[in-house]
């Protein structure tokens, strides 16, 4: 068996051995640089489908969610901006008409 202990996987850094699984795989416990502690199996670190304690999906669900939020910002802008042209535009349309109805 492998010893892993020291090693890194991604964010992660293999602290020590604390068990086997069911299918006699070594269990490490690993110390996330978020300073979270996971447990997990060896096939998994090797391959890298353990690679934090879970912050890392995390933070790539927020930065989706950034992005997805500028262009939502963005959106309400553009809207923003046509609805100053829209008005603008019926202001200067609307300006005559007033203007003539008046002369009335
Ligand atoms: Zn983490």
């Amino acid at each position: 068996m492998k010893n892993l202990t020291g090693k890194k996987f991604g964010k992660l850094t293999v602290l020590k051995r604390t068990g086997t699984d069911k299918r006699g795989q070594a269990i490490w416990l690993c110390k996330c640089e978020c300073g979270n502690t996971i447990e997990t199996i060896t096939n998994r670190l090797n391959m890298g489908k353990t690679k934090s304690c879970g912050c890392l999906a995390l933070e790539n669900k927020r930065k989706m969610h950034i992005t997805h939020g500028k262009a939502h910002t963005k959106t309400t802008f553009l809207m923003k901006v046509m609805m100053l042209l829209v008005c603008g535009f019926m202001a200067v349309t609307m300006k005559p008409l007033e203007l003539l109805q008046q002369f009335k």
